[in-house]
C-alpha cells in the first residue's frame, strides 16, 4: 500500500472552504488562519478547513495577495508527472473539437479555466508556446514540460517567460527559450481554413490572438464587398478574413507596430490576396480616427480591438474613458447603417461596462445602435464558472444607424 500523500499544511478561517468547494481556485492571504510553516515560496501545500479536514491541495506564495492556488481537491492525488499528464489529456480532449485541417492554432491550456493556475499553453501546428505566470507553477515546470511533450507529441516547445507580470510573483523575466525539439522562427497555422504566419519568439503574447477566432469568422457575414477599417490590426487577423469574402472588399489595417503590419501584408499574400489592393497604415489609432473624421472618411465596417486599457482595478475609470473616446471616434467614421465590432480584453472591464460605454458613445454621436451579437472567447478558453475572472474578452457586433 502506498503512503498517503502529504504536504505542509495551511489552515483556513471558519467557512472559508465554501468557495473552494464550489470550484474557486484561489485563497487570499486574509482567509488563512495559519499559513504553512517551513515552506519555500511556490511550494506545495495541503489546505485544511478550520475543523482540520482536508479541503484541497495547491501551491503557496507569501508574496502575493492570492496566497494559494488550488491544483486538486482529491486528497489521494499527488502533484507529480501523473497529475500533469492527466490534466494535459483532459485539455487535449476538449480541443479534439478542432479539425486540424481547418484549425491548427488553439489554446491548449487556459490557466484556471483548465484547472492549471498560472499556466498558458498555446498550440501552433505542432509547436507549443508556454507561459508560466506564477511561482508555484515555475517550481513544477520540468514535470509540466515532460507531460506536455509526451502527451501532445509536439515537435517543439518554446517557453515565453518574458512577461513583466512575472515580477509580481517574485520571478525573473526571461528570454524566450526552446525547451524541447526545434522551434522555427515562423510557423504557418490554419484558422477556419485561413492561413496565418505566427512568430512564436517575438510576436505579441504567444504570437497570435487566438481568442478572436470565432469573431473573425462571424465578421465574414458583414464584410462582403464592403470598405472595412481594422483598428489595432496586429498581423491582420480580421483583415484577411474580411478581404477573403469578396474581391470587391477593401480593407484598411491600422496598427502602431511596423513588424506586425509587415506580417499582415505577408498574411494577405499567403492567402492569395494582393496586399497592394488594400491599405496598411502605421499609426496611433486615436490619431488616425480623429484625422479620418476631419477628412470625412467613411467605412461600412469598423473593427476596434485595442490592447487591454486596464490591467488593474485602479486603472478602470481611466480605461472606461479611453474606451468611450475610441468608440465615439469609431462611430464617427461609420456610414449610416454600418457595422461596428468593438472589443475589450481588459479583465476588470465587464460586459455591462462595455455596453455602457457604447450607449454613451451612441448618445454623443446621436445615432441609434442595434446590438447584433455579443461574444466572449470560445471552447479553447474555457471559463471556470466559479471564477468569472477566467473570462476576459468581450466582443460586440452592432449596427450604427
Ligand atoms: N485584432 C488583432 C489583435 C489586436 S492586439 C488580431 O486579431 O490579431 C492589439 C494591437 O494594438 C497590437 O498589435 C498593438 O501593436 C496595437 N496597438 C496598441 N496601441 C495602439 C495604438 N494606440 N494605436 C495603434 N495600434 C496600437
Amino acid at each position: 500500500m502506498s503512503l498517503p500523500v502529504q504536504y505542509p499544511t495551511a489552515s483556513l478561517k471558519p467557512r472559508r472552504e465554501e468557495s473552494l468547494q464550489g470550484g474557486h481556485l484561489w485563497i487570499f492571504s486574509g482567509a488563512l488562519q495559519q499559513p504553512p510553516h517551513w515552506i519555500e515560496p511556490g511550494g506545495l501545500v495541503d489546505v485544511k478547513a478550520a475543523n482540520g479536514q482536508f479541503v484541497a491541495r495547491g501551491y503557496y506564495n507569501p508574496q502575493t495577495d492570492i496566497a494559494i492556488r488550488i491544483l486538486t481537491r482529491d486528497r489521494e492525488e499527488a502533484i507529480d508527472e501523473v497529475f500533469f499528464r492527466d490534466r494535459v489529456r483532459r485539455a487535449l480532449a476538449l480541443r479534439q473539437a478542432f479539425d486540424p485541417e481547418q484549425t491548427s492554432a488553439y489554446r491548449l491550456i487556459h490557466s484556471e479555466g483548465d484547472g492549471l493556475p498560472g499556466l498558458i499553453v498555446d498550440h501552433y501546428a505542432g509547436i507549443l508556446v508556454v507561459q508560466v505566470h506564477t511561482r508555484g507553477m515555475e517550481r513544477l515546470r520540468s514535470l509540466l514540460i515532460d507531460a506536455l511533450r509526451d502527451e501532445t507529441g509536439a515537435r517543439g516547445i518554446l517557453l515565453r517567460n518574458d512577461s513583466q507580470s512575472r515580477r509580481r510573483e517574485g520571478l525573473e523575466v526571461e528570454e524566450p527559450l526552446a525547451v524541447s525539439g526545434d522551434v522555427p522562427e515562423r510557423i504557418i497555422v490554419r484558422e477556419n481554413g485561413v492561413r496565418f504566419l505566427v512568430d512564436p519568439w517575438q510576436g505579441q503574447k504567444t504570437g497570435f490572438f487566438i481568442d478572436q477566432r470565432d469573431k473573425r469568422a462571424a465578421l465574414r457575414q458583414y464584410a462582403r464587398d464592403k470598405r472595412v477599417l481594422n483598428c489595432f490590426s496586429y498581423t491582420g487577423g480580421f483583415s484577411v478574413y474580411a478581404a477573403l469574402t469578396d474581391p470587391g472588399t477593401r480593407v484598411t489595417s491600422v496598427d502602431v507596430s511596423a513588424p506586425a503590419l509587415e506580417m499582415a501584408r505577408e498574411n494577405f499574400s499567403l492567402n492569395g490576396l494582393d496586399p497592394d489592393r488594400h491599405e496598411f497604415l502605421i499609426a496611433d489609432v486615436f490619431d488616425y480616427l480623429a484625422q479620418a473624421r476631419r477628412d470625412g472618411s467613411l467605412f461600412d465596417v469598423v473593427i476596434l480591438d485595442p490592447p487591454a486599457f486596464a490591467r488593474s482595478q485602479g486603472a478602470r475609470s481611466q480605461a472606461l474613458k479611453a474606451y468611450r473616446r475610441l468608440n465615439t471616434l469609431g462611430m464617427q467614421v461609420l456610414q449610416p447603417g454600418g457595422i461596428l465590432l468593438t472589443c475589450s480584453c481588459s479583465g476588470v472591464v465587464h460586459l455591462d461596462d462595455l455596453l455602457g460605454v457604447l450607449a454613451q458613445a451612441a448618445q454623443h454621436v446621436q445615432r441609434p445602435v442595434q446590438l447584433l451579437e455579443t461574444c466572449t472567447h470560445s471552447l479553447d478558453h474555457p471559463i471556470n464558472l466559479a471564477m468569472p475572472e477566467t473570462g476576459y474578452l468581450k466582443a460586440i457586433f452592432c449596427r450604427v444607424g
